[in-house]
C-alpha cells in the first residue's frame, strides 16, 4: 500500500565530483518518483524528499552503497499524501542542484574530511542537552536560524541572532554584541542539526570557548519530548507544511495581520519578495502581504533543506 514520507539527511562528507553526484542524484529521484530538494557541494550533500515509502527505502539503498554516503543517518517523517501518479504532495518538484556550499554562510574553505566538519561543536542528544541546561545555569540556547523562524518557535531562553538568513551570521558574529558569551557554554540548535555544523566552527573560530551542537535538530529533540520540554511553539519546515505543531504546543507567535495568537508562516503575496509572515489559520485564508516587500528573491533565504 502506499504511503507518503519524508526523508532528510545531509552528510559533511568530501565529493570529489560535486557535478557527477548532482547527475546521478537526479537520475536516481526521477526514477523512483520522488520530489523534493537535493544540494549537492564539495564538502557534501544536504536533502530533503518526499513520496512513497517503498521509493525512499530505495533511494536509501542506492545512496547507502555509494562509499562517501554509506553510513548516512536519515530521519523519517509522515508525508501529507500522493497524488494518484504516487508523487508527494509536500513538494511541488523534484529540484537538484550543485552549489559551493552546502549552507549559505559564505565560508566555502570549511575543513571536512571523512569524519565531517573540522573543528564543530561538541555534539549533544536531546538528553544531554537537557542535562547541561539542568546541572549549568549559565547555559545559553544559541538559534542558529532565521529570526522569523524564531517567533514562531524557540527553546525557552533563547537567544535568537538579527538575521534573515546564514549569510548574516558572520556579521552579526563580529558586531560584538554577543561577546559577553564567550566564556559561558553554548549550545547551537537549528531545524535538522546541519547549520549548526558550520555555525559551531564559527563560533569556535571567533573565541567561543565552550560550544555544543544538538545532533539532529530540533527535529529530533521534539521526536524524543515533544512539546512538554524546553521547547515552545512550533516547528519551521522546509516542505508545503511551513511549520510543525507539536503535539499540545501553545503558540508563541502573534499573527502579522489581527495580532491572534498563531504559529502559521505563510510567503508575501508579492512573488518578488521573500518576506514571510507569521499568520494565524484565520487569516491564511485571505491575502497575505507585507507592507515594503523589502526583501526580494535575489537573497537567498531557504538554507536548510533538511527539515523534520
Ligand atoms: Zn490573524
Ligand atoms: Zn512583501
Amino acid at each position: 500500500m502506499a504511503v507518503a514520507k519524508i526523508l532528510l539527511f545531509y552528510k559533511f562528507v568530501p565529493l570529489a565530483d560535486p557535478e557527477a553526484v548532482r547527475a546521478w542524484q537526479l537520475e536516481l529521484c526521477s526514477r523512483l518518483g520522488l520530489r523534493g530538494r537535493v544540494i549537492v557541494a564539495p564538502h557534501g550533500i544536504n536533502a530533503t524528499l518526499g513520496g512513497d515509502v517503498a521509493a525512499c527505502k530505495d533511494y536509501l539503498k542506492a545512496i547507502r552503497r555509494y562509499g562517501p554516503l554509506h553510513d548516512v543517518d536519515a530521519s523519517w517523517s509522515d508525508g501529507t499524501g500522493l497524488d494518484a501518479a504516487g508523487r508527494s504532495l509536500d513538494f511541488p518538484r523534484l529540484s537538484v542542484k550543485t552549489r559551493p556550499e552546502l549552507v549559505a554562510f559564505g565560508v566555502p574553505e570549511l575543513a571536512v574530511d571523512g569524519d565531517g566538519v573540522i573543528g564543530g561543536g561538541a555534539r549533544l542528544t536531546p538528553e544531554e542537552l537537557d542535562a547541561l541546561v539542568a546541572d549549568r545555569e549559565d547555559v545559553v540556547l544559541f538559534d542558529g536560524r532565521n529570526r522569523i523562524e524564531a517567533t514562531v518557535g524557540r527553546f525557552d531562553g533563547a537567544v535568537v541572532p538579527e538575521v534573515d538568513n546564514t549569510h548574516d551570521f558572520i556579521a552579526e558574529l563580529d558586531s560584538g554584541r554577543y561577546d559577553d558569551l564567550r566564556s559561558r557554554p553554548v549550545v547551537t540548535y537549528c531545524t535538522g542539526g546541519v547549520r549548526c555544523e558550520v555555525l559551531s566552527v564559527l563560533m569556535r573560530q571567533r573565541g567561543f570557548g565552550e560550544v555544543y551542537q544538538l545532533d539532529g535538530g530540533i527535529a529530533r529533540y521534539l521526536e524524543r519530548f515533544g512539546s512538554r520540554s524546553r521547547w515552545r511553539g512550533a516547528l519551521t519546515v522546509f516542505d508545503a507544511r511551513e511549520v510543525v505543531v507539536p503535539a499540545g504546543a501553545t503558540p508563541i507567535g502573534t499573527c502579522h495581520s489581527c495580532g491572534a495568537a498563531a504559529s502559521g508562516l505563510r510567503n508575501c503575496r508579492e512573488p518578488v519578495c521573500r518576506i514571510r509572515l507569521v499568520t494565524c489559520t484565520q487569516c491564511a485564508t485571505g491575502k497575505v502581504s507585507c507592507t515594503d516587500h523589502s526583501q526580494r528573491s535575489d537573497q537567498e533565504s531557504m538554507s536548510e533543506a533538511t527539515a523534520p
